[in-house]
């Protein structure tokens, strides 16, 4: 007899006769080809399952199995450079499709990995620890974490040499029971990873985009949503955030976008190199990829499979980055789902624990001592994709309530082509004073005043423009105009930088800060000459103007002494407009 059977299908969700126990968010397999389901709800006797495949062609009175387990991903050191779908399978990369039912696990079965063990047999292997590690060609050294579940001594293990992930390396003694382990293990996806304690964020995770790292930076193990519309450069943004930044490990999770984007990010990132090792960038990076005609239901699991991926790495003692692409689809896979259960609809349809499951998903992101004792962090970067570019829509508002950034991008300046386009005055970042000892460190004890300064210059620029489509430009005051010049070149000398130019499209703290100093410099010089009766026609005149303007792009890495020279002919053409003031002032004075 079959431990279920369907009694009503609609789509991704069934409900299924049950003839023994089932339990909460145990996985099961549905019909002939065994598709892969889980338990959402228990009603008496009936289970409700949501299913991660094409429920085509299953009727009432197929089978439904227990498997007595949580929907659970193996997570171990096949992961790295691949490419998977939302319940961790491989894509075929050619054909990029998984066969129904397949429970092929991540890292194939033949394929051997260079084993080294770490520990020898009498040793305590409390859980969490570092028992080996994995070498290979085309990825970082991975450890092999013994699970977070169990705490024993070391009955034996393998000497160095070449194993399969199906090979038990490792067998402990937990209090008289054995315990096998082979390189990988499982993990149930919806439960977060223990640790031994979080901690506050530290350092930040460097991306070498001057808008985030110098205005709206994030933390190691942070968490930051960047909202935008239809053509605001997300991707584009994500994507430059996963080449540069300087995480050990990216996990990028393709949501429910459209096949088309997914593809062109399959075929891409392969292609891509890191710029710093100059090594591929795959090498680094794990891509789970759910495009939107995959079953919605997938598209919910594969951000739980991410963040458990991203912990995995995370209490290896590394510091990841995941970057969500949307988490919208996410959210509108939810109400789908919710809406065939018949629940009651919530705000524009989402179901009412949107907000609980997005902060189960946020909550995720930490700053950690792993079970090991190891400090490791997994940073958090969801895009979200309001339909109308409306900020106000559920899941932006929801999402603004469990993130610590929020990187707005903003429909006018992308139309500008002005990016990255995010937008100085409704963005955020809540991670300012741990970074100041950062920015200390790189020779900018004031980084955090001159941040201020350049927002409130924005912000007044906002008001004086408004000011100034009524009245005219021409009659605001000198002091006024000033500050419209000032804002000018904070946004196309500084928070203005092309994803694609060779230069420009990674800037290092060092030449934040020096930049920033440069405008800092500049505000003042200008407001002191402004003061002795200078026009402003002048100051914009001068041939410096056009040089501070493109920095970012004249100056590059590396050429520090352009700085040098750009600042002496900045003091040199304000103490000329100096001497030149006070003459005329002497002049007409006599
Ligand atoms: P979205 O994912 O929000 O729909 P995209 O990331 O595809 O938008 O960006 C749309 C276009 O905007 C890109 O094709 C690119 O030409 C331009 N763009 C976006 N961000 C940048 C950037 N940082 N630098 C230069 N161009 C950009």
């Amino acid at each position: 007899m079959y431990d279920a059977s369907i009694k009503w299908i609609s789509g991704p969700v069934l409900r299924a006769q049950t003839n023994k126990p089932f339990h909460l968010n145990e996985a099961v397999s549905v019909g002939e080809a065994r598709l892969l389901g889980e338990v959402i709800r228990i009603d008496g006797d009936e289970a409700v399952v949501q299913v991660y495949e094409d429920t085509t062609g299953l009727r009432p009175g197929d089978p439904v199995m227990a498997t007595g387990a949580e929907l659970s991903v193996k997570l171990g050191p096949g992961l790295l450079g691949n490419i998977f779908d939302g319940l961790l399978r491989p894509l075929d990369r050619s054909e990029r499709f998984v066969s129904p039912g397949s429970r092929e696990e991540a890292q194939g079965k033949t394929r051997k990995y260079s084993f080294r063990p770490m520990l020898k047999p009498g040793d305590e292997a409390k859980r969490g620890v570092v028992f080996g590690s994995v070498h290979r060609d085309d990825a970082r050294v991975q450890r092999c974490l013994t699970p977070p579940d169990c705490d024993g001594r070391v009955e034996s293990i393998v000497p160095a040499g070449e194993y399969t992930d199906e090979e038990v390396v490792c067998v402990l003694d937990c209090h008289g029971s054995k315990r096998e382990l082979t390189m990988s293990h499982l993990w149930p996806i919806r439960q977060p990873r223990p640790i031994k304690s979080r901690m506050p964020v530290k350092g930040p995770l460097f991306t070498g985009q001057r808008i985030l790292d110098s205005i709206f930076p994030i933390g190691c193990g942070s968490r930051a949503a960047m909202p935008g519309g239809f053509g605001t450069g997300k991707t584009v943004l994500q994507e430059t955030l996963a080449k540069w930044c300087d995480a050990d490990v990216i996990i990028y999770v393709g949501c429910g976008e459209r096949g088309n984007e997914m593809a062109s990010v399959l075929h891409e990132f392969p292609m891509l190199e890191d710029p710093r090792t100059g090594r591929p960038l795959m090498e680094r990076t794990v891509i789970i990829a759910n495009t939107s005609n995959m079953p919605v239901a997938a598209r919910e699991a594969s951000i739980y499979t991410a963040v458990t991926v991203g912990e995995y790495f995370r209490d290896q003692g590394l510091r990841v980055a995941l970057m969500a692409d949307s988490t919208s689809r996410w959210a509108e896979a939810l109400r789908e789902i919710s809406g065939r259960l018949g629940e009651l609809p919530g705000e524009a349809g989402y179901p009412a624990y949107l907000g609980s499951r997005q902060a189960d998903f946020y909550e995720r992101a930490a700053h950690v001592y792993t079970q090991s004792g190891a400090v490791g962090s997994l940073t958090v970067i969801g895009a979200v994709s309001p339909p109308s570019a409306d900020f106000s829509e559920p899941v932006t508002t929801n999402t603004k309530r469990y993130v610590r950034c929020f990187w707005g991008l903003d429909a006018e300046l992308a139309q500008a082509r002005f990016y990255p386009a995010i937008h100085p005055l409704q963005s955020y970042s809540r991670d300012i004073e741990a970074l100041q000892h950062f920015w200390s460190q790189h020779g900018h004890p004031t980084w955090n005043s001159q941040r201020q300064r350049f927002l409130s210059l924005l912000e007044d620029q906002a008001r004086l423009e408004r000011m100034a489509r009524i009245i005219g430009k021409d009659a605001l005051p000198p002091s006024q105009q000033h500050i419209l010049l000032c804002a000018e070149l904070i946004n196309e000398a500084f928070l203005r930088q092309s994803a694609f130019s060779e230069v420009d499209r990674y800037c290092s703290a060092e030449r934040q800060s020096e930049m920033m100093k440069m405008i800092t410099r500049f505000i003042e010089s200008s407001r002191a000459v402004i003061e002795l009766g200078v026009s402003l026609e002048t100051i914009s005149a001068l041939p410096v103007m056009r040089r501070l303007m493109r920095m970012g792009e004249e100056i590059g890495e590396g050429d520090t002494e352009k700085f040098d020279d750009l600042r002496n002919e900045l003091d040199a053409a304000f103490s000329s407009l100096r001497d030149e003031a006070k003459q005329e002032a002497v002049s007409d004075e006599s």
